[in-house]
């Protein structure tokens, strides 16, 4: 058997320059409240990648947060 290792940190390309983007935290909002959440962005230019398993996860939290108040 063997065991190739995969990479667990997939890289992600920026849609708009091609750089390597970088994992940040990012500011989102969402129901009228500002959240910071760790994303994928390009230090060149700006643009964000919301990767949708990780917003989908992340918006699910924080609706629960919400919630309990
Ligand atoms: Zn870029």
């Amino acid at each position: 058997m063997t065991t190739a290792k995969q990479k667990e940190e997939q890289e992600w390309q920026c849609g708009k320059c091609g750089g390597a983007l970088q994992r940040g935290k990012v500011k989102v909002t969402y129901l009228g409240n500002d959240f910071e959440v760790e994303e994928y962005k390009c230090p060149s230019c700006g643009f964000v990648l919301i990767t949708e398993k990780l917003a989908l996860g992340q918006m699910a939290e924080v609706e629960q947060s919400l919630e309990d108040k």
